[in-house]
């Protein structure tokens, strides 16, 4: 942000009166801590001036956990014992890591194999939460060391910010890292929504907004829809591997060819890779850029390379985004010009090949005057200093997310109740009630399903528990209410009561690790292809319900006290009567609503009436001083 920050006297509140919070993007390629100062959002940056810290963590021989830069120089030279992009392991079993076999780590897998997948370091057995710990912890400190200085003081809380596609499993476990570094995680926050925020997005007039997230080894688009300060993620697509390192690897690849280097080493592999990319970021900037390196063997590349030469060798590159983003509109059922406005992230879509294509694709400019490396982390800090109760109550706005996939149980037949429909604000708690299916049944499974669909088979399993010791009690006596709560992070737990005996059972739902990518996308992709029939349906359903019920109902009525009614008036009721139950096995809801309506209106002086001589009757030979 080019904005110089004043801070004048008396406009900022005593550090007593206000609570710290801060935002952490923690990032596959580079993490960022944020806070706001004087009313604006500002990165804390290292103690070197650097924003940016690479999420790389180093296990050295000497017992040091190095982080950052200095983990990022040592990557070449001791690769086993430093971990790189430690996200994509986050909540996964093994087998989810796409290619274990050419990493360079060795992984081992959870207990059974269920649990999440481990890196054995010569510090010992590591999990990627502990490896994000570190992470999370050197963030920590640098913000208390900017915020605090030397004085001492205490972080109120964080927000950290997640893919919007991450499971229960990604999002436990980047809490509990959260929680390992020290942090007072109030809230997890999607990464897209973080963005929009950070433009003030929420604020905004309500809409669609795209965020297009290029990093640096992976591509996330999201579709959002913004109503009343509220974030939705309608859709959600990408390429979990493509990202700015594919364009540093193409221009090492072009390079070679124009210098005719024999094959290299792979630390001199490294170094040509690591000059790409600062070859390619010059170019985003400049015209043409010097690609100068000394290898081991005494060879000296020296090639200028043009902006032209990059974005042509680069082209396929950028054309990959393309489709996803083109994806995802269609899953959200919208056109590129129902888009509002296109949110840039990650440091590669600096690249103007890449605005240039996203601004053609959605046919307008995208909104890119904020670093795009840094608006998550921005936008988490506006939300975390929200969250912390620092905002005026002028500003007072809505600290609302919603649940990606409705959270249901299974019943009868292997269909899924939902409870928790999706797209509830969270955090949600709500309960249903349940029954036993046979006499003298004396447990129940609860089964806790994810996902739009019908049918349990279509929806993913997360947990199952028993509620034991129910009474014996005829079929459908048992009371068992179910209840659902999604705390604000998203993170689910279920309990199960028998209202007459007290029993009750729970679960906090451990999430069954390694959910892959494909699953994810398949998912969403399968609720947004029936989200419409299935919504139409549950809607056509409970008006011929009630339709039913209204028919029942009058035509009672009418038999009970029919002569209350003139002529007239019984013709009318009687055509809105006929009208409806014409509709009402039809399949058109909103006439069958609408029919509804004109009973209810066609009948409020008849339930008067009705009502009237009930009173009098109930009164009927009674002293009134004794009503
Ligand atoms: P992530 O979200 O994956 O942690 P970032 O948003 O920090 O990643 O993006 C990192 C990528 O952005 C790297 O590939 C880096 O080279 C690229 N990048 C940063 N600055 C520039 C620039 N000026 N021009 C082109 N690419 C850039
Ligand atoms: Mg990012």
């Amino acid at each position: 942000m080019a904005l110089l920050q004043i801070s004048e006297p008396g406009e900022s509140p005593a550090p007593h009166q206000r609570r710290v919070a801060i935002g952490i993007d923690l990032g596959t390629t580079n993490s960022l801590v944020a806070t706001v100062r004087n009313s604006i959002a500002v990165v804390l940056n290292d103690e070197e001036g650097h924003p940016l810290l690479p999420s790389i963590v180093r296990y050295g021989a000497d017992g040091n956990v190095a982080v950052g830069y200095e983990a990022q120089a040592q990557q070449a030279s001791d690769p086993k014992n430093t971990i790189v992009s430690v996200k994509r392991f986050m909540g996964r079993g093994l087998k989810d890591v796409a290619h274990a076999e050419n990493s360079p780590y060795d992984f081992i897998d959870g207990p059974n194999g269920a649990g999440m997948v481990q890196m054995r370091t010569r510090a010992g057995v590591k999990s990627p939460v502990e490896v994000s710990g570190e992470i999370l912890r050197v963030l920590r400190l640098r913000a208390e060391a900017a915020l605090f200085g030397s004085d001492g003081g205490e972080l109120y809380g964080a927000v950290i910010t997640v893919p919007a596609y991450f499971d229960d499993a990604q999002r436990q476990a980047t809490k509990d890292a959260a929680k390992l570094a020290g942090l007072n995680v109030m809230r997890l926050l999607n990464e897209p929504t973080a963005a929009a925020i950070a433009y003030g997005l929420d604020n905004a007039a309500e809409g669609i907004y795209a965020v297009f997230d290029l990093g640096g080894g992976t591509f996330d688009i999201s579709i959002l829809r913004l109503t009343k300060g509220v974030f939705e993620v309608l859709a959600t697509g990408g390429d979990s591997a493509l990202g700015g390192d594919d364009f540093d690897h193409r221009l090492f690849c072009w390079v070679l060819e124009q210098a005719r280097v024999p094959p290299l080493s792979d630390g001199d592999t490294r170094v040509m890779l690591i000059k790409a990319r600062q070859v390619k970021e010059d170019l985003t900037l400049h015209a043409e850029a010097r690609f100068n390196a000394k290898l081991s063997t005494g060879q000296v590349v020296d090639v200028m390379v043009t902006q032209r030469d990059f974005w042509d060798m680069t082209r396929h590159l950028v054309a990959k985004t393309l489709a996803p983003a083109k994806k995802a509109l269609r899953d959200a059922g919208l056109t590129p010009a129902e888009v509002k406005g296109v949110v840039m992230v990650g440091g590669a879509t600096r690249m103007l090949h890449v605005q240039r294509a996203v601004a053609e694709l959605f046919g307008q400019a995208p909104l890119n005057n904020l670093d795009p490396d840094k608006v998550v982390a921005l936008g988490a800090a506006i939300q975390a200093n929200a969250l912390a109760g620092n905002r005026s109550s002028e500003e007072d706005w809505l600290l609302l997310d919603v649940i990606p996939l409705s959270l249901g149980i299974e019943t009868m037949g292997g269909l899924v109740e939902k409870i928790i429909p999706r797209n509830s604000t969270i955090p949600v708690a709500k309960a249903q009630e349940f029954t036993t299916f046979k006499d003298g049944q004396t447990a129940m499974a609860v089964h806790v399903v994810q996902g739009e669909r019908e049918l349990v088979s279509d929806c993913r399993s997360l947990a199952r528990f028993e509620l034991r010791d129910i009474p014996p009690f005829a079929a459908g006596a048992a009371r068992i209410r179910v209840t659902f709560q999604v705390d604000a992070d998203g993170l689910l737990s279920v309990s199960a009561k028998e209202m007459t005996s007290g029993i009750e059972a729970a679960v906090a739902v451990k999430p069954s690790y390694g959910l892959a990518d494909s699953d994810i996308t398949r998912m969403l992709k399968d609720s947004f292809e029936h989200a419409r029939d299935d919504v139409h349906v549950r809607a056509l359903r409970e008006q011929q319900v009630e339709g039913e019920r209204m028919l029942e109902a009058v035509n009672a009525a009418l038999s009970a006290d029919g002569d209350l009614l003139s002529a007239d008036e019984r013709s009318a009721i009687d055509a809105e009567l006929a009208s409806l139950k014409g509709l009402v096995s039809g399949r058109d809801h909103r006439a069958i609503k609408s029919a509804i309506e004109h009973i209810n209106h066609a009948t409020e002086n008849f339930a008067a009436r009705r009502m009237d001589r009930s009173v009098k009757q109930a009164l009927a030979g009674k002293n009134i001083a004794n009503v």
